[in-house]
């Protein structure tokens, strides 16, 4: 099933013309720049900044190998997913369809578009039941979000299901790929050229180590990319961000290298947690972090917080009984994680 994701658009983003800025009409660098009110004096930031950030994307493109018009910058992951739920989603009409235990950002950015929500569980190994997905789609069901690896279980979502779902699925589908560095061999980029309903989502937060910077990516087709061009802020990304960006980018060797080590030292925090008495269980993570069940969650989270020591308590999400979220820290981190859930288990539970 071919599907084409600009039928599916809404018919009031179809009919938009979009903000055109000062930048939108002269291209060049040099000249006398008295079009968009900006203050003539000179100073690091008195210009506006490039809306379309060609200099981010022709770097991004190389790294990611697709093209500079196949990717749109977002101010983090969250502005991304809001994009697209106001590409495609009328509200009050429209639905779309969630996994959980997933990111919660999608269910927040539904209900803020005031966008239906239909959830079909993942199953006891994190993955999904294609055949119930399908049942619940009608021909309101605009977008499917895949999370892969997902967050909060940490195991990549199977790449045939994902195969099957793009091939069957009557929407777009959206593969949120924020931890995708920490396994890139499992990357949904490389099926963007057969199948235009696909978007793919990532992120400088992770693995390039820029959460402080608000960076999100959206992978997609040129065209999809287009429409989203019309629907973002002019300026979403400010200079500086954009700056910072290219020094990052630049640096790729060393980020690959610290990803290395973190998944290195996630290995050695397996093996350590498997070690502890109210540890009951480590799920396979292909990402930056754990989920673990515990003999009693609720009181090794506030013992941690007590010893100072903060992860997630996810214990109150479907799947998730029992289970906290830890982050791969620094060596040092993990060992005092380690000893601190040592003394925990053996003293109080
Ligand atoms: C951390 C994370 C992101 C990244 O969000 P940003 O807004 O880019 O920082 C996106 N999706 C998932 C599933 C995440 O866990």
């Amino acid at each position: 099933m071919k599907i084409d994701p600009l039928k599916l658009l809404r018919p009031n983003i179809v009919r938009l013309s979009p903000y055109s800025s000062a930048r939108d009409e002269y291209k060049g660098k040099e000249g006398v720049f008295l079009d968009a009110n900006e203050n003539p004096f000179p100073g690091e930031y008195n210009r506006y900044p490039d809306p379309y950030q060609w200099e981010v994307k022709n770097e991004l493109a190389r790294i990611k190998k697709v093209s500079s018009e196949q990717l749109l910058i977002g101010n983090g992951s969250d502005e991304v997913i809001d994009l697209i739920f106001r590409a495609f989603c009328v509200p009050g009409k429209d639905n779309v369809i969630l996994l959980p235990p997933t990111y919660g950002m999608y269910k927040v950015s539904a209900a803020i578009n005031d966008v239906e929500v239909r959830e079909v569980l993942l199953d006891e190994n994190f993955q999904p039941d294609t055949d119930q997905i399908l049942s619940q789609c009608d021909a309101n069901t605009k977008l499917l979000f895949i999370c892969s690896p997902n967050n909060p279980s940490g195991n990549c979502i199977d790449s045939n299901s994902i195969r099957n779902l793009l091939d069957r699925f009557p929407g777009v589908l959206v593969v949120d790929e924020a931890y995708i560095d920490f396994c890139p061999e499992r990357s949904c980029v490389a099926q963007l050229e057969h199948y235009p309903n696909l978007i793919v989502m990532q992120t400088l937060s992770k693995a390039w180590g820029q959460a402080g910077l608000r960076m999100g990516i959206m992978l997609a087709s040129a065209e999809l990319i287009a429409v989203m061009n019309k629907i973002k802020p002019p300026y979403n990304i400010n200079s500086c961000s954009q700056k910072m960006a290219m020094l990052v980018l630049k640096q790729r060797d060393e980020v690959l290298q610290k990803t290395k080590e973190l998944i290195a030292e996630r290995y050695l925090l397996v093996k350590a947690l498997e070690q502890i008495p109210c540890v009951e269980k480590v799920f396979p993570s292909d990402a930056n972090f754990l989920l673990v069940r515990m003999k009693n969650a609720k009181s090794v989270f506030d013992e941690l917080i007590r010893n100072k020591i903060i992860v997630r308590d996810r214990s109150s999400i479907v799947r998730c009984e029992n289970a906290l979220r830890i982050s791969v820290g620094t060596p040092d981190e993990n060992k005092a994680l380690v000893q601190t859930l040592k003394s925990i288990c053996s003293i109080r539970m």
